[in-house]
């Protein structure tokens, strides 16, 4: 189910951050950013901007406009991540292509670590990732035992066990 699979999806990258956050940057570094890692990927740039939005979303992409909407004027570099994300993808959805495109953007802007454990959390949580990825296998048990646990209190998660 597409709505169980993109809690799950939300939920392990929340419980990720809580293990492993990353850098918190203002509007202007977010386009800064993103306008760098959209030059080094061959695309245009979005535009990263604040608007009025649900609750349930920290940012939405919109692919027609190619921008990024976000809810909170301090966004953090996952935030951020998940939307090129998903410009990037031929599906708008948060299947295995999304998730494989996020952990590749996340290693290459962020850091092998924090892709490495964004990975072991979608993992933990029953999403798989594309098979073309297998350096990802070599993570630490230490790590997924960390994101495990979380993923275990997050009362988020619990709700979408599988
Ligand atoms: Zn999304």
């Amino acid at each position: 189910m597409t709505t169980s699979e993109t809690q799950r999806t939300y939920a392990a990258e929340d419980a990720f951050e809580l293990v492993m956050p990353t850098i918190t940057l203002s509007l202007d570094e977010a386009n800064d950013w993103l306008a760098m890692i959209a030059e080094a990927e061959g695309v245009d740039s979005p535009l990263v901007f604040k608007s009025k939005m649900s609750k349930n979303y920290g940012a939405l992409a919109l692919p027609a406009e190619w921008c990024i909407a976000v809810r909170r004027s301090k966004v953090t570099q996952l935030l951020l991540l998940h939307e090129p994300a998903h410009l990037l993808c031929a599906k708008e959805n948060h299947g295995i292509e999304f998730r494989t495109e996020l952990v590749r953007l996340v290693r290459r802007y962020i850091s092998f670590p924090h892709a490495s454990g964004l990975c072991q959390s979608f993992k933990t949580s029953g999403l798989s990732l594309s098979d073309s990825k297998p350096i990802f296998e070599e993570l630490s048990n230490k790590l997924a035992f960390v994101i495990r646990s979380f993923l275990e209190q997050s009362d988020a998660h619990s709700a979408y066990q599988p």
